[in-house]
């Protein structure tokens, strides 16, 4: 069997598309753009350039942006001052903190203190503890598990009663999507790194989410033959035929998986795109809840 691609990168320029043309129309009704402030503590170049492709997308999608940049060396207080700063600037819809913020900083404070109005990342404590309720809404989801799921609906992955099995459990990936998940009626199990016969609780997965940051460990006899498989990794792996000298690599071995799932995201071009174009629809549904 080979499985189905599911083709991150058309499904993300679709999203796009019709964020573009809801921001087109805002503008004409007189409404301002929908605006998303991005806040980068250091100098690390993967947040660095993170950051930069989300102005970028802001900027093609018609939506404006600004990026404040602290030292790596700011204090608690400095962030914070920003922060409070942008929760009361009215032009700003959307305030995102690039994570990770340096070690000396508290996260939880910073993500705590963003009006939860503005949190386009959905990881302030109110909107996950909503996401974590039965009959709550947060008014954000967080946007990589948010295009996780994006992706299974638009494939048509039956996610109710479904076996699924996130691997990993990060706030910022593996707990949501698992929560998601729930939500969406699936049977859920969250695996770790302390998880016992990973390989075996896999095989029972109709749905898997891998999300460990674990170069192809998900190996082809993991998977349950005709499975959704969505591959959240990025690895880089060294590579003498690409000028960069690297490539990018999923959680999961594409080659094996392929012959066995029935759906299957590749890395590049899988869940990556997603991130970005659910953040914009994320900025997009910030301007719409403070339209006064
Ligand atoms: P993270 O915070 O490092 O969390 C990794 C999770 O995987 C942890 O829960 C950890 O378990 C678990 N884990 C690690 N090694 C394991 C092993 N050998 N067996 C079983 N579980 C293991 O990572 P993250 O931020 O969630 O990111 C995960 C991956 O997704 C990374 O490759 C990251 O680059 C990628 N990512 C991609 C996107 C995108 O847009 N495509 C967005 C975000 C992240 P413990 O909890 O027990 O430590």
């Amino acid at each position: 069997m080979t499985a189905q691609l599911i083709d991150g990168k058309a499904i993300a320029m679709k999203v796009r598309e019709d964020i573009a043309a809801e921001v087109a129309r805002r503008v004409i009704a007189g409404k301002p753009k929908p605006f998303l402030a991005t806040v980068l503590v250091g100098h690390r170049p993967d947040s660095a350039a993170y950051v930069a492709s989300k102005g970028k997308a802001c900027q093609e999608l018609g939506m404006g942006s600004i990026s404040e940049h602290l030292p790596a060396d700011a204090t608690q207080e400095q962030v914070e001052a920003l922060v409070s700063r942008l929760n009361a600037d009215q032009n700003v819809n959307g305030i995102l903190v690039q994570l990770p913020l340096p070690a000396h900083l508290d996260e939880e404070r910073v993500l705590s203190l963003i009006n939860i109005e503005k949190d386009v990342d959905g990881f302030s404590p109110i909107n996950i503890g909503r996401l974590a309720q039965k009959g709550r809404k947060p008014l954000f989801v967080p946007c990589t598990p948010y295009g996780c799921l994006y992706l299974l609906e638009q494939v048509g992955v039956n996610i109710e009663g479904a076996n699924a099995v996130v691997l990993g459990r990060s706030n910022i990936v593996g707990m949501p999507a698992a929560l998601l998940l729930i939500g969406r009626n699936a049977t859920v199990t969250v695996c770790h790194s302390r998880t016992r016969d990973l390989a075996n609780v896999c095989r029972q997965a109709d749905i898997l989410i891998a999300a460990i940051g674990r170069t192809e460990m998900v190996r082809g006899d993991w998977i349950k033959p005709g499975a959704a498989v969505i591959d959240v990794g990025i690895n880089s792996v060294p590579d003498a035929t690409k000028k960069s000298g690297h490539r990018l690599v999923g959680d999961v071995c594409f080659d094996e998986a392929r012959e066995v799932a029935g759906w299957i995201t590749p890395v590049p071009g899988g869940v990556g795109p997603m991130t970005i174009a659910m953040l914009m629809k994320n900025t997009l549904h910030a301007a719409q809840i403070q339209d006064r």
